[in-house]
């Protein structure tokens, strides 16, 4: 996956050195020799990760990261501090600053390209979800970007599968500050507690003993129930292969021994936070697109919902020479409740209406709101005996309780007059079934009211 990888330092010779090896892996590199630069172009939207010099006359990286990260058009760039090896407290300068990830110089190529590539991917996930967040911005309520941005990464419940006691006590004590740990030293029952405890990320050794932690990192990414795990290696210094084989086949970062604190604090922080950001987004979209398609007033379908719908049962109805029927339903004299107890009133008889006739259906039938105090049932599979019968015993529930109103001080009684149709071999598209269904609700509302009415078949 190419990228647009922005250098910024203000030594010519290190920017040199970093264009090289990113061209070589075929990244495209945008260049900034100081940060108000640096800013420009970020703002500009014109680059996908930000490698920051921390050394920098005038605005030093750090100050460009902290604003790069209090503005919300750029808070979402990925941005790895470059930091000098002998200078380990920047790291938590940087870590403070809101950085994503680190890297020292002298720069080591495979650190290089897989903070590099392990970001750009995090980043065109949350890009694909932002977009499509942004274009269902409409509908209101707290920005979703802004609430997804502003999470600290701070609480996660973390499993760590180390065997090393030492070791153990040092990560656990370094996150436990701000996270819920919980340690395994068996793999095999961290295979069965991963998908147990809620988990956002789990860090794994890579040198268990007697276990190939590799192994494990595999087995949680195809598991259905662990897949979006955040996934972090712990490996030894030579091991450099192993780590890079985990990182193919998707573990999301790694940590090298000895472990330094603040690059394992800045790590994790970083993958919960893109976890969080990502499911915000996506719960977001659920949300929105649960909205399109479902009616406020009574929770059922919408006629949006319906039409999408009618038309597949409709195509695999004919297709399979079956049944399809369509009841429509009307309350009624339903102006004369709203006349009579008040339009309050009207909602709560056709909310108790929508409730009493989503008892009486199937999770295959189609129920949607259709138009006022309208509800259409489309009950695939379905003969005219068949789904006469339904409709009389909607109808009869409607009639034999009443509905109480007004947090039960009064009761209505209600009728219901239903039109049923079926498919028919000559129809062409589900609005002919509709159609018929319609006609004969009519002639149930002309004969009387609170009856079953049907078209023959
Ligand atoms: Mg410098």
């Amino acid at each position: 996956m190419s990228a647009r990888v922005l250098i910024v330092d203000d030594l010519y010779p290190n920017v040199r050195l970093l264009e090289t090896k990113l061209s070589l892996e075929y990244f495209d590199v945008v260049v900034a020799m100081n940060g108000p630069d640096a800013l420009a172009i970020c703002e500009r939207g014109a680059c996908d990760v930000v490698l920051l010099d921390v050394m920098m006359p005038g605005m030093d990286g750090f100050e460009v990261c902290r604003r790069l990260k209090s503005n919300p058009v750029t808070a979402h760039l990925p941005v790895v501090i470059v930091t000098a090896l002998d200078q380990p407290a920047d790291r938590l300068r940087g870590l403070d600053a809101g950085a994503d990830d680190f890297l020292t110089k002298p720069i080591d190529d495979t650190a290089l390209m897989t903070r590099v590539r392990s970001l750009v991917r995090l980043k065109a996930v949350s890009d694909e979800l932002r977009s499509r967040v942004l274009a269902t911005r409409d509908i209101g309520g707290p920005d979703p970007l802004a609430l997804a941005t502003a999470d600290s990464g701070d609480g996660a419940r973390i499993l760590l599968v180390e065997d090393r006691p030492g070791a153990i006590d040092r990560i656990a004590t370094a996150l436990g500050e701000r996270h819920q740990v919980t340690v395994e030293t068996d793999p095999h029952r961290a295979l069965v507690m991963a998908p147990e405890g809620g988990f956002e990320l789990a860090l794994v050794s890579l040198d268990l003993e007697g276990f190939d932690g590799l192994r494990l990192c595999s087995q949680l990414r195809s598991l259905e129930r662990t897949r979006s795990l955040s996934l972090i290696m712990i490996g030894e210094m030579h091991e450099k292969a192993r780590v890079t084989r985990g990182l193919e086949f998707g573990v999301n970062d790694y940590l090298l021994r000895p472990i330094d604190r603040n690059e394992l604090i800045a790590r994790v922080r970083t993958q919960v936070r893109r976890r969080r950001f990502c499911e915000t987004l996506r719960g977001v979209l659920q949300a929105s697109m649960e909205m399109a398609i479902t009616d406020d007033l009574t929770g059922l379908h919408n006629r949006r919902y319906l039409d999408r719908q009618i038309g597949t049962a409709f195509g695999e109805a004919t297709h399979h020479q079956k049944g399809l029927a369509c009841l429509l339903l009307d309350i009624d004299r339903f102006k004369s409740i709203n006349d009579t107890y008040g339009h309050e009133a009207g909602d709560e008889v056709l909310r108790a209406f929508a409730e009493r006739i989503r008892q009486q259906v199937r999770p295959i039938d189609i129920l949607a709101r259709y138009g006022g105090e309208e509800i259409v049932i489309v009950v695939p599979g379905a003969d005219l005996p068949e789904a006469r019968a339904i409709a009389e015993r909607i109808r009869e529930r409607i009639e034999v309780t009443p509905f109480g109103i007004m947090g039960g001080a009064q009761d209505i009684s209600v009728t219901v007059s239903v039109g049923v149709s079926v498919r028919r071999p000559t129809d062409t598209s589900p609005a002919d079934v509709i159609k018929r269904a319609d006609a004969a609700l009519y002639r149930a509302k002309s004969f009387g009211r609170n009856r079953v009415e049907a078209t023959a078949a």
